[in-house]
């Protein structure tokens, strides 16, 4: 079923167009609504945990691995 369910969109994106929801692949281009450095992590509006690791927790629960982005020095994990 497409994700045309408001039901799926947090209450606390009030941007427009609406950020990209969790579950989206470029869910980390939503806002930043509460920011924590000195903890190393981030809140966006679409209710992602980022951290400064680039891992992330979903607001299911569910936890995303580091995905550190290639820096073009041919470096492969
Ligand atoms: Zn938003």
């Amino acid at each position: 079923m497409p994700p045309t369910d408001q039901h799926s969109t947090p209450p606390s994106c009030q941007h427009r167009p609406l950020c990209p929801t969790a579950d989206g692949a470029d869910r980390e281009a939503a806002h930043i609504v509460a920011a924590h450095p000195e903890q190393g992590w981030s809140l966006l509006c679409n209710g992602v945990l980022a951290f400064e690791d680039t891992g992330e927790i979903l607001p299911n629960g569910q936890v995303i691995a580091p995905h550190r982005r290639m820096v073009g020095t041919g470096a492969e994990a």
